[in-house]
């Protein structure tokens, strides 16, 4: 019997998990959610210290994917999916970088991209059915999602970015793709392109389309990003030991990722949450009330310029409340049990920039300003409660040649460039461009990009 998802609305009908994938967003315009965690025993967490990536990867998918892809076919795609190194540098003793930037397009974003491009095309394979895949992107999630689903038949991809938020690199990998692959800039913020894609994904007269997501609201991006969680502790951790993460938050797909990990078993003591100066989350945690960030403050750990962060409504959810897709709250979270598991603070430039500067300075280690709020969210909660001896792992999720510019002005010298990032930029750029405006993008959805 196959794991049913449910809505966070708890308006919408319970589908599997290839439903899930294909809607993206429920009916009633809730994410979805296991209706039940699947569990790992702890002996089967503790034998992942000998299993490499890929294979850590299938056991954890493959409780969601039960009775939808065989054990067989997962196992291949997982294989393929992930090909690069996943670095763990110490920073201290039992505090650990994990490096998630290896990837095609050097962001976090690729572990997820790579694995639903993946699952798509074994869907299409199946049932032949073709699918336009609608994403927004506030940097690295349309550079990921393009080059994971680039040549892939039967998917066309159309990626919306706010013309004046991404770096120059961030744009170039998404914008020289070409084939199925088709970039929109906007006039816009992050936001506003978010928005846009929400309303086509809801709008009867697009049902033609169909319409397909890749940002974090489709739960076939956050469960890819649960398995590096096990990853870290399979290394780092003693069997049965309790970790903390800190995982630097602009939508909180990443944190869900290691929040179903825990879901599913694997022991964790803390995961802070900080964000930049896009502070709704810090402070709904300590007030218990929920106020977006309206319009969304640009900050130089872009890919976190996020106002109102969609996956509150599935966290809030796992706490017990609902939070509809507007932010309204109509049943509270147990926040008492939210404040004991999470920890967030809010990360300024300003510290952002002193963070990458001293963690050069003290450890040789250089971190781009997303890392570097993760670093200075961690020593934040040091300042507040004591680790003990429990292993911990920052996260970084860009390479710091995706901000050569920040990086040059705080280290004094540029990051070197993954040679496949360097290759990919080179390329010439193509891209559409308009205003934030609904009503022309879908006009250009029906008649320019009509399958
Ligand atoms: C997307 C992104 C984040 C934020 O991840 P969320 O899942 O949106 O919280 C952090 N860092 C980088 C480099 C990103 O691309």
């Amino acid at each position: 019997m196959p794991l049913l998802f449910r809505s966070t609305n708890g308006q919408a009908p319970l589908v599997n998990l290839r439903g899930a994938f294909h809607a993206g967003l429920a009916p009633d315009r809730g994410l979805y959610l296991p209706e039940k965690f699947p569990r790992l025993a702890p002996d089967e967490i503790a034998a992942f210290a000998q299993w490499p990536y890929h294979e850590i990867a299938f056991r954890v998918l493959s409780k969601f994917t039960e009775g939808i892809i065989s054990d067989h076919d997962l196992a291949a795609l997982c294989r393929d999916a992930y090909q690069f190194p996943i670095p763990l540098e110490k920073i201290r003793d039992r505090v650990f970088l994990m490096r998630l930037d290896q990837g095609p397009t050097a962001s976090f974003k690729d572990f997820a991209a790579q694995m639903m491009a993946r699952m798509f095309g074994h869907f299409l394979r199946e049932d032949g059915r073709p699918v336009t895949i609608l994403t927004a992107t506030s940097g690295d999630t349309g550079s990921a999602v393009a080059h994971a689903f680039h040549g892939v038949p039967g998917v066309r991809v159309i990626v919306l970015f706010p013309i004046a938020e991404v770096s120059d690199s961030q744009r170039k990998l998404m914008t020289t793709l070409r084939n199925n692959i088709r970039t929109v800039a906007i006039d816009g913020k992050f936001d506003d392109c978010q928005a846009m894609v929400k309303r086509a994904f809801a709008d009867p007269e697009l049902k033609h389309l169909p319409l397909s997501s890749a940002n974090s609201i489709n739960i076939g991006r956050l469960l890819p990003q649960s398995v590096y969680y096990f990853y870290a502790a399979s290394r780092l951790a003693k069997p049965g030991e309790p970790m903390v993460f800190s995982i630097p938050s602009g939508n909180f797909g990443d944190a869900m990722g290691a929040v179903f990990a825990r879901e599913m078993g694997l022991p964790v003591k803390k995961l802070m949450v900080p964000v930049n100066d896009n502070d709704a989350f810090p402070r709904f945690l300590a007030s218990g009330h929920y106020e977006k960030v309206v319009p969304s403050r640009n900050s130089l750990s872009n890919a976190m310029n996020v106002g109102h962060p969609s996956n509150l409504a599935r966290l809030v959810a796992i706490y017990g409340g609902q939070m509809d897709e507007t932010g309204r709250l109509h049943r509270q979270p147990d926040l008492a049990a939210m404040r004991r598991d999470l920890f967030s603070s809010s990360v300024s430039d300003d510290r952002t920039r002193t963070a990458i500067r001293d963690f050069w300075t003290r450890y040789q280690l250089l971190l781009e300003p997303h890392g570097a709020v993760a670093w200075q969210g961690f020593l934040d909660w040091l300042a507040v409660e004591s680790p003990g001896d429990t292993p911990a792992v920052i996260i970084e999720t860009a390479n710091p040649a995706k901000f050569p510019a920040e990086v040059e002005k705080v280290v004094g010298w540029p990051p070197d460039v993954p040679r496949a990032m360097a290759a990919a930029i080179k390329m010439p750029e193509d891209f559409d461009r308009m205003g934030a405006d609904y009503e022309e993008f879908k006009a250009y959805l029906i008649h320019k990009h009509a399958a």
